[in-house]
């Protein structure tokens, strides 16, 4: 599975920058989907507008969950905000 490189946060129709902390995923039953992945920084902003997406029905119902991405450095980056 390859995941985004960005936050799937959209704030005002711009694109969050960040690189991902958290996959989200909705579980529902059985079966669990990925929905997106969010930075540290729009964690709870992503929650509540996850709320209000499954109150109008856009994405399904069920519990969110938030998964703490364990990134597996290949490249060499420099380990901004990483604390
Ligand atoms: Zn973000």
């Amino acid at each position: 599975m390859t995941l985004p490189h960005r936050c799937s946060y959209i704030d005002r129709g711009r694109d969050c920058p960040l690189s991902p902390s958290y996959i989200i995923s909705i579980e529902n039953d059985n079966d669990e989907y990925m929905i997106a992945v969010v930075c540290h920084d729009h964690r709870d902003l992503m929650e509540s507008r996850l709320k209000a997406m499954q109150s109008k029905s856009t994405i399904p119902q069920g519990k969110t969950k938030f998964q703490e991405i364990r990134v597996v450095v290949t490249d060499c980056i420099n380990a901004a905000g990483d604390e």
